[in-house]
């Protein structure tokens, strides 16, 4: 009789062992068939995909598979966001092309025409749209090279002093061109800072740069570099047409530009300010800017960790 008990016994534990291992096999192949679907489905470009625990899957002990639920669908996510920003810069710079060539292509036709005389007014009008053109491919050469960390910087020490001069030679003559005033506030024995040098003069005159061309005649533009917390702080303040609140949040943004006809006329294509915060980044810097609103002033700036 023991030994009859023991076998049934034998029997069943086996039976259930089988069973059991059966079950929990069938749930751990399910979600990895699933994900094993949707991975084929985000090849095939449907980055919207993603996967679902099974919800007994949900609070059970196989905390593994929904970290692997969690990760793999926050690569989707970051796939279909990296898919998203290609269509918007392809559809952009479309976009931004289409204007000077439009204009450069009804130029060249009155040309042929006879509609449009051949002086040097009419081939001005073209150079100016073909030059557009290339500023517009230099500059989104320059924002990929930024945006995939590709430039790679010189870096070596340098006081924030010498980078404000730089930038204020550079851009002095126009300044006075404009009838602009240019001035300089730079705090004493500030610490050295270490940075691609041709870089950062690059941001510091680009801000400058659009501080004159956003300042009218008779303005005040004030570059300033102070200490802050274990960084320094650089500042480009005009008193010009400042920026709305509402702009203020995208300014940064590819293409940005707040009027757009204005903008087109001065040769911008809203990538500057884009450019100019991935080099800032790169350093370990932060970027931001400040307008009180329309007509009131804008003050850009950014940080840089103290050597
Ligand atoms: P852009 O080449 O058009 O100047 P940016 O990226 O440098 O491109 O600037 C984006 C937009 O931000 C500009 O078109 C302009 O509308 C706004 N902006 C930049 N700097 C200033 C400023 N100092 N005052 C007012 N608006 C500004």
């Amino acid at each position: 009789a023991v030994n009859t008990s023991i076998r049934i016994s034998t029997l069943m534990a086996l039976i259930v062992a089988i069973c059991a291992s059966l079950i929990i096999a069938r749930s751990l192949v399910k979600p990895a068939q699933q994900m094993s679907v949707a991975a084929q489905r985000i090849a095939d470009g449907h980055y919207a995909e993603r996967v679902e625990l099974p919800k007994d899957l949900e609070h059970s002990q196989f905390d593994e598979w929904q970290d692997f639920a969690y990760q793999f669908n926050l690569m989707a996510e970051s796939l279909e966001e990296t898919e998203t920003m290609r269509m918007q810069l392809l559809g952009d710079v479309t976009h931004e092309m289409r204007t000077p060539l439009t204009t450069i292509k009804g130029y060249m036709e009155a040309l042929m025409d006879g509609v449009v005389d051949a002086d040097p007014a009419t081939y001005h009008r073209i150079y100016k749209e073909a030059d557009r053109l290339q500023h517009l491919v230099t500059d989104l050469q320059e924002l990929s090279r930024a945006e995939a960390n590709a430039i790679p910087l010189e870096l070596q020490p340098i006081t924030p002093q010498e980078l404000v001069d730089a930038t204020y030679h550079r851009l002095f003559l126009q300044y006075e061109e404009k009838g602009v005033a240019l001035e300089m506030d730079v705090a004493e024995d500030l610490p050295m800072v270490i940075v691609d040098r041709q870089r950062l003069e690059q941001v510091l005159t680009n801000l400058a740069g659009n501080a004159l061309n956003y300042t009218p005649e008779g303005g005040k533009v004030v570059i300033s570099a102070a200490v802050q917390k274990e960084q320094v702080l650089f500042s480009v303040s005009d008193n010009g047409i400042g920026i709305a609140e509402e702009h203020l949040k995208h300014i940064f943004d590819r293409f940005y530009r707040v009027d757009k006809s204005r903008a087109r006329k001065s040769g911008g294509s809203g990538i500057g300010l884009t450019i100019a915060k991935s080099l800032v980044e790169m350093h370990g810097g932060k970027i931001a800017v400040r307008s009180q609103g329309e007509g009131k002033g804008s003050t850009f700036s950014f940080t840089i960790p103290v050597a």
